[in-house]
């Protein structure tokens, strides 16, 4: 059972083991994978920028060098018409004055009026000698209303002064469909910022997020502090959607690329393995349980059987035991029966033979039993045989002896390796017990219950026949009888 209970634990550890650490590889792939993507975003944009920014080099250079009259920005016109195709990306390029007037916007006239001296991109031109190209935050497009980010640089006269700005707008629209061919499920999005927090572009498109600043969100606030590139995990506090993001900062340009996906969506295919690899494994425990319990129930059951069978075993032992004993003893007195007298007289004749010791045989005999009963009746004369039993068996020490009731109200003692001597002191001991019991006889001359003895003793070839032992031993007992009773004869 232990062993079962051991194989459960260890069999679920490993399994919940199994399940946690593969929802870490889980994690930490969708991380990469984010990472990835980052990396990927970051240099199509930075690609963009810098043809962008070429781009506008040249114009700069055009524009510097012949001068920003009708003439030359009519040449300029005709450069980019043929530029422009090979740049898909781009939505327009628009040359501005030193006011902010347009003089010149590729694929659509100049609206009438049209000033753009309040545009970010111009102010910064305008109050900034620095000729690096400008990266403006999203605007809506005054032509046509479209979401879009600039890049732009700054000219100068002759003199060295300012005398313009042109400008690239880069529709949203057209980042829209590059992130959107990337899959990042239901709950996921890509978003490109300044590295102050201002959002350029978010897909999915939500125009309330556009030109929002993200700077207080925990991965301007925490991580972009000391790093550059990460994966974080948080709950958005715009939807309450937990999301794992990933995070670039671009190295030559202030623009942040970050890719977001729906944790729960993550790990979908991780909860699939986790809920299978539960089912098989309480199938499993289960069946380990299950097997377990009939085995136990049948150990069980076999041990109680095997302890019933040596119960029994016990008991018929025990009964054998007893129904020797029985077989061996007389039910009245307790004493060794005829059978067994008979048999232990043989085998002592045979041991006496063998060691050449000598054997004695007592035959012992109630005188005047019959009067007893008689006078006392039959449960008396039982009560009597029982009395002088005990008596007996008071005066047989020896291990090897064997007292006996030989038939009726005759005893006999077996007596190996016991010459007449000892067995006269024995006989005499019985009567002078017998004497001290004093156990009334009415029609006794005695006037107490005596007993005569007979005493055989017989070595070597002289036991055999062992009937002629016996009738030695009764010989005397007869002799004891004649000469007046309670007394003992050889
Ligand atoms: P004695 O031996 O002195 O010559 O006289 P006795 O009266 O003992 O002679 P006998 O051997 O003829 O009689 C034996 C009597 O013992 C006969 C019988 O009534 C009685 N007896 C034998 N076995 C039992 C017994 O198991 N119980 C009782 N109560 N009496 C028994
Ligand atoms: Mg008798
Ligand atoms: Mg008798």
């Amino acid at each position: 059972m232990l062993l079962l209970f051991v194989i459960g634990c260890s069999l679920t550890s490993l399994t919940i083991w199994k399940v946690l650490s593969s929802r870490d590889r889980a994690l930490a792939e969708v991380n990469v994978h984010g990472l990835n993507l980052t990396q990927a975003l970051g240099t199509y944009t930075e690609g963009i920028v810098r043809q962008s920014s070429l781009l506008l080099l040249g114009l700069v250079e055009r524009l510097e060098n012949e001068g920003s009259g009708p003439v030359q920005i009519q040449r300029i016109r005709a450069l980019i018409d043929r530029q422009q195709p090979l740049m898909p990306q781009l939505s327009g390029i628009t040359v501005y004055d030193n006011q902010g007037h347009w003089l010149m916007s590729s694929n659509r006239p100049i609206p009438v009026g049209a000033n753009s001296r309040d545009r970010a991109y111009f102010t910064h031109h305008r109050d900034n000698p620095d000729r690096e190209p400008f990266i403006g935050p999203p605007i809506r497009s005054r032509s046509n209303s479209e979401w879009v980010v600039t890049i732009s640089r700054r000219f100068n006269d002759a003199r060295g002064e300012f005398a313009g700005v042109v400008a690239v707008t880069l529709g949203v629209e057209n980042f829209l469909r590059v992130f959107g061919k990337l899959d990042v499920g239901q709950d996921g999005a890509i978003g490109l910022s300044f590295t102050d927090g201002t959002l350029l572009v978010r897909y999915p498109f939500r125009e309330q997020d556009m030109a929002r600043n993200f700077s207080q969100t925990p991965i301007y606030a925490k991580y972009l502090v000391d790093q550059t590139v990460g994966t974080a995990s948080f709950t958005s506090s715009l939807d309450g959607v937990e999301r794992l993001y990933a995070f670039r900062k671009s190295e030559t340009l202030p623009l942040i690329t970050t890719v977001a996906l729906g944790k729960d969506e993550a790990l979908t295919a991780w909860r699939i393995e986790a809920l299978l690899s539960a089912v098989v494994v309480t199938g499993l425990l289960g069946l380990t349980g299950l097997i377990g319990w009939f085995l136990l129930v049948d150990i069980r059951r076999r041990t109680l059987a095997e302890e019933a069978l040596h119960v029994t075993q016990q008991q018929l032992l025990d009964s054998n035991q007893q129904l020797e004993l029985l077989a061996t003893m007389d039910a009245l007195t307790g004493l060794a029966n005829r059978r067994c007298f008979d048999e232990t007289l043989a085998v002592q004749a045979r041991r006496a033979q063998r060691d050449s010791s000598t054997l004695a045989l007592l035959m012992i005999d109630i005188d005047h039993f019959k009067l007893f009963n008689d006078a006392l009746g039959h449960v008396a004369g039982d009560a009597c045989l029982q009395a002088v039993s005990k008596l007996l068996r008071t005066c047989v020490r020896r291990p090897s002896d064997l007292l006996a009731r030989y038939g009726g109200e005759e005893m006999a003692i077996i007596m190996p390796a016991t010459d007449s001597e000892g067995a006269a002191a024995v006989a005499q001991l019985i009567i002078d017990r017998l004497q001290q019991e004093n156990i009334t006889h009415p029609n006794s001359p005695f006037s107490r219950v005596t007993m005569s003895i007979g005493i055989a003793t017989a070595a070597g070839p002289q036991l055999e026949p062992i009937l002629a032992f016996i009738e030695a031993a009764d010989q005397a007992l007869y002799r004891a009888k004649a000469a007046g009773r309670n007394r003992y004869r050889h």
